[in-house]
């Protein structure tokens, strides 16, 4: 069973906090409850937070002075491995340490950090991340809960004007929350400065409601049952001046504002910047649960058995049908792609986050633009293949007990929260057409677009990952066309950076063209292409996952592992080329009959892997437990059963499906 240089190879930098999980968290405590209460749900949750292991854990990102470990890398790998347990604990637990806590690391300054960090790592000090209000989610920068300073008392008077601008959604804030982040426009000497951010009790030690706040409950959800999410309304709350979370800008006793970046939209876009963790854990966490569902479904596939081939007695595995190989493998493959992309993007976010000197700011936006489109890659990937292995399980498949309908019903909502994912390729893109996105500040600054159209470009096909090894097996490809074969990398790589380049081209040009029409309103420039836009997107972020993908087969030293990578990235180059197919025969990059022949080679490649197809799944490492799937146990035992039972006469079996 297994195969260890691959579960190395997807192990990767952090294999070590992997491990430590596996064994810290062994057995089946901190699984998911099929089936519970929401008040049970919340109880169990609220109880295991304050049991998980600091380091490694998500608590490691702290400062080691404070009782962490300063790993921003492995803290983001420990939400992985409690996402493969329960995603209503993993929540909880960013919730706490990812949102709330590093909002106070990342916003703060010492006198926060010393008075409130290590109650915060020892979940005795419980907090809610409060941006998000019933009217703004996505364009946070218009939030209307006000933060308004009086030199006459030196504290804010923090006020939500109607009920669009209560905060709403907000994990912790319905049940557990004692302190919370809060998100406001900051006024004055009557000026507003922006969006800044402020630690503001809301419940006394009892639990209950501090003066001037009202605290409600968003009640049952889809999924995610033990995170109480909840509402938060302030009326004229008076909140001390030291409360300012000011790393990024301060106000004088006096009431003079200060701050190191002067442009508003500059300084808030940098204040969101800080907080990119989050967004590269919930990508990470919906790709492991996808690798629960992946395993679930091919080990059932495995010994579960459905029609006899004509004249046969013994019916066929499902993993022996191309319909389910051409569903479960090929997303396999996207997903151990992912996995490598999501490994380099973990890397430069631990490398960024650590560094003992400031980051240029080209970098960090790269992080920016890359977590982003990798969150939304990866949460509408799991969203797709959780669905296919609930289908892939049959009746089954419904049950509780099986875990798949948790799944689902937990990730569903990983599409929306860190950011919409439709939003989130639009900054993608954003990226891609300036280099810097605080150029534009929020998405209707695009009236610009003339301007952006001259300037772009160079940026645009910088390498990602392994830079000099991909550009040779680009230039190695012996021309294009026909002779090319179908499982050359190169040409792989190729293929996708064409699909992009081109589509970026077409997107420029259009920008301008819109922007050369009299009278052009800028909402309307942007907008008419909005749908060209967001495919720019997901070609970069298809060029920068195989690119990744690449890379980490370079770095693979066992044969058997690496050219089971190989096959792999073959499969998901082929399967992403067939997807847009129509774009490349439009486009004359493929012809009709090389265009027939990738989907022949994808079927080709199916019936390679489908003997390794366990060993696939295998390689995650997840422990049985952890799956939590009553029907792994019991299906092998029926299969006996029934073979037994076979041996007696039988009538032939049908060979029609019902
Ligand atoms: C379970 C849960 C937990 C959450 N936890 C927290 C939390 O702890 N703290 C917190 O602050 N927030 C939290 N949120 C809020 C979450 O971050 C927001 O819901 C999210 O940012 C989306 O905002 P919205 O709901 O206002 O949707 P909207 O922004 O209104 O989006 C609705 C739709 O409009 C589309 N849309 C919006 N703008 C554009 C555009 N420019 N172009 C094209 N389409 C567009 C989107 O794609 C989407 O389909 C949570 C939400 C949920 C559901």
């Amino acid at each position: 069973m297994g195969n260890f240089g691959l579960r190395d190879a997807l192990d990767g930098r952090w294999a070590h906090v992997r491990q430590a999980a596996r064994e810290q968290l062994a057995g089946s405590r901190f699984v998911a409850v099929p089936g519970e209460s929401l008040d049970r749900s919340r109880e169990r949750i609220s109880r295991l937070l304050r049991e998980l292991p600091i380091d490694p854990g998500i608590a490691a990102g702290f400062p080691i002075a404070y009782g962490g470990s300063a790993d921003p890398g492995g803290s983001a790998v420990a939400a992985e491995m409690l996402a493969q347990l329960d995603l209503s604990l993993m929540v909880k637990a960013g919730v706490q340490w990812g949102l709330f806590g590093g909002a106070v690391v990342a916003l703060g300054t010492a006198k926060h950090h010393d008075a409130y960090l290590r109650d915060i790592i020892s979940a005795d000090l419980l907090g809610c991340f409060a941006m998000t209000e019933t009217g703004h989610g996505s364009d946070v920068q218009q939030l209307r809960t006000t933060c308004t300073y009086d030199p006459e008392t030196g504290t804010f008077d923090l006020h939500t004007p109607h009920e669009a601008a209560r905060k709403d959604y907000i994990g912790n804030a319905a049940r557990d929350g004692r302190m919370a982040v809060v998100f406001a426009q900051l006024i004055t000497g009557g000026r507003g400065y922006g969006v800044h951010a402020w630690l503001v009790p809301i419940r006394d030690d009892e639990g209950r409601p501090l003066p001037g706040v009202t605290l409600g409950d968003d009640g049952p959800k889809a999924g995610l049952l033990g995170v109480d999410n909840g509402r938060i309304s302030f009326d004229h709350v008076s909140v001390p001046r030291e409360m300012l979370l000011d790393r990024y800008g301060q106000v004088a006793p006096d009431g003079t504002y200060s701050s190191p970046i002067e442009d508003d939209s500059r300084r808030f876009f940098t204040m969101l910047g800080t907080l990119v963790r989050g967004r590269v854990v919930v990508g990470g966490a919906a790709s492991a649960a996808t690798k629960n569902a992946l395993t679930i479904a091919v080990r059932y596939g495995e010994v579960r058995r459905q029609f006899a081939a004509p004249g046969e007695r013994r019916e066929i595995a499902l993993n022996d049908y191309l319909a389910h190989q051409r569903t479960l493998l090929t997303a396999l493959a996207t997903t151990y792609a992912l996995s490598f992309a999501q490994e380099e993007l973990v890397s430069t976010l631990h490398e960024i986050q650590t560094a003992d000197r400031p980051v240029d700011e080209h970098r960090q936006r790269e992080l920016e633009s890359r977590a982003a489109g990798l969150k939304a890659a990866q949460t509408w990937h799991a969203t797709r293949t959780i669905q296919a292995c609930r289908e892939a399980l049959g009746g089954a498949g419904y049950l509780a007990e099986n875990r798949l309908a948790g799944l689902k019903a937990d990730t569903d909502v990983f599409t929306t929260f860190e950011g919409d994912n439709t939003v989130l390729l639009q900054l993608v893109a954003k990226g891609l057409l300036t280099g810097y996105r605080d150029t534009f500040g929020s998405l209707d600054g695009w009236g610009r677009a003339t301007f952006v159209a001259e300037q772009v470009r160079e940026m645009v096909l910088e390498r990602t990952a392994a830079r000099s090894l991909i550009q040779r097996l680009i230039d190695a490809v012996p021309g294009r066309g026909e002779q090319v074969a179908l499982t050359d990398r190169g040409w792989h790589l190729a293929m996708f950076e064409d699909r992009e380049r081109h589509l970026l081209d077409g997107v420029i040009r259009r920008l301008r063209a819109g922007a050369s029409r009299k009278p052009a309103r800028s909402f309307d420039i942007f907008n008419d292409v909005q749908d060209h836009v967001l495919s720019v997107a997901s070609a970069h972020v298809d060029r920068v996952v195989l690119e990744a993908f690449v890379a980490g087969i370079a770095r693979t030293t066992d044969p058997d592992a690496r050219d089971l990578l190989s096959k792999m990235c073959d499969l998901y180059a082929l399967t992403t080329i067939e997807a847009h197919k129509g774009w490349y025969l439009e486009h004359q990059r493929l012809t009709p009959p090389r265009s027939k022949a990738v989907t022949g080679m994808v079927n080709d490649l199916l019936k390679q892997l489908r003997p390794r197809l366990v060993d696939l799944v295998d390689a995650f490492a997840i422990p049985d437990e952890w799956l939590a799937c009553a029907v792994l146990r019991e299906e092998p035992e029926r299969q006996e059963a029934m073979a037994a039972h076979d041996l007696l006469p039988m009538p032939e079996p049908a060979s029609s499906a019902r």
